[in-house]
């Protein structure tokens, strides 16, 4: 597909994107599954998952992601989670495995999800205890993996355990149906956004898979989760362009038509320096998000750093547009349908997802040592 019609489909869905949409899916919890398989339907997918993709691929993913982002942040947390959790299938996948799941996954029909976190291996992944022990005929899986969005929708699951010793090179990705016998799902409640995002406790009781479950090599998961460390962290980037770029415009919009002592109250240095300090970290963030999808597709060997750094740029700026956004609005923040508190919950939880910030100012620093 064109750039030119690419981006005219992409426009058209997002004049879909109503404010009524978006407050009835964050109210009610419910998925947008329709939506995300109309994303996907774009061929979106396409520019992270295929090698020969179009040329700008990874940045014209970010921005798809960002202006979705922009008009809702649930939606584009959907839509990056599900290409992310197609990567490992895209590039370590079995014929079967591809036959079975991709075009399903890549076109939205199938919801996919990650399932990494535990209660005491969040950060530290290589602390995981949910373990696969070798049978006669295959592998049985036990363990609780907590907080996995998509998990309450999810069609297939990426599911990593350890298969032998300590460290991050026993553990091994295996891809579970949503109906394997032992896999079950606990949906949870979120109260500060991403409403739209359905999330929940993965919980494995013996799980029971053949050999042809493992994705990717047996003891070499990591391998396959590796794209949650580049592409992961510039998909939630993109998400954090466009919330940073919704709360920026909501602080502008307000500040300049509501009036305190006489004057519009962007008129007061208080009010309009903050404003000015958040464009200008946003559109700074913008650029090194480009930068880093640029070096990722092109394969640059400072392709991890600068995810990290643009991850880490891009959902702090976000971060801080939501919180002028919410000075700015005043008690207006707190009406029933004002956004921006929201925004302020959702731009946190981007800090945190995908590696949390205090974890990529470490992954960071240790390459930073290598420039010498
Ligand atoms: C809505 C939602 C959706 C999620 N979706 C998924 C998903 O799809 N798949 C999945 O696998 N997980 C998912 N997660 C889990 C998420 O990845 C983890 O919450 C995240 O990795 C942090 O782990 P933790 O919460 O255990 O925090 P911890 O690792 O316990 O960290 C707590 C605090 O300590 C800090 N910290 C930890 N270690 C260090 C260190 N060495 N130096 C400095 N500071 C440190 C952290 O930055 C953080 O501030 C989701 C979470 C939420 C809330």
């Amino acid at each position: 597909m064109s750039a030119a019609s690419f981006d005219a489909e992409l426009a058209a869905l997002l004049e879909e994107i109503t404010p009524d949409v978006v407050e009835h899916h964050e109210r009610s919890g419910a998925h947008p599954g329709k939506l995300l398989a109309r994303v996907l339907g774009t061929g979106l997918a396409g520019c992270v998952l295929d090698p020969a993709g179009p040329p700008g691929g990874r940045w014209r993913f970010a921005a798809a992601v960002a202006a979705i982002a922009e008009r809702w942040t649930a939606l584009a947390e959907s839509v990056h989670l599900q290409v992310l959790a197609t990567c490992g299938l895209a590039e370590h996948g079995t014929a079967g495995q591809r036959e079975r799941y991709l075009d399903g996954l890549r076109c939205g029909t199938l919801v996919a999800a990650n399932c990494l976190n535990e209660r005491e291996a969040g950060s530290d992944l290589a602390a995981m205890t949910t373990a696969a022990t070798r049978t006669a005929d295959g592998y049985e899986i036990s363990g609780v993996k907590e907080w996995i969005g998509h998990a309450p929708v999810a069609d297939v699951f990426n599911v990593y355990a350890k298969t032998s010793g300590g460290g991050l090179g026993g553990i091994t990705c295996f891809l579970l149906d949503a109906g394997a016998p032992g896999l079950t799902v606990h949906e949870r409640a979120k109260v500060a956004g991403l409403g739209g995002l359905p999330a929940g406790d993965v919980h494995l009781d013996r799980v029971r898979v053949g050999p042809e479950a493992v994705l990717g090599r047996v003891g070499r998961g990591v391998r396959v989760a590796h794209p949650l460390f580049t592409q992961g962290r510039i998909g939630i980037a993109g998400c954090a362009l466009g919330l940073g770029r919704a709360a920026l415009r909501r602080a502008v919009a307000h500040a300049s038509a509501h009036h305190q002592f006489g004057r519009p109250i962007l008129e007061f240095q208080g009010i309009a320096f903050p404003i000015a300090e958040a464009s200008t970290e946003l559109a700074a963030a913008r650029a090194l998000v480009r930068v880093a999808a640029d070096a990722l597709e092109h394969g640059g060997g400072d392709a991890e750093l600068l995810a990290a750094q643009a991850k880490l740029k891009a959902t702090t700026a976000a971060s801080q547009a939501a919180a002028v956004a919410v000075r700015v609005l005043g008690s207006r923040a707190y009406d029933e349908d004002e956004p921006a508190l929201r925004w302020a919950g959702e731009a946190r939880l981007l800090e945190l997802l995908q590696g949390t910030n205090e974890i990529q100012k470490i992954a960071i620093s240790s390459r930073l040592k290598f420039l010498g």
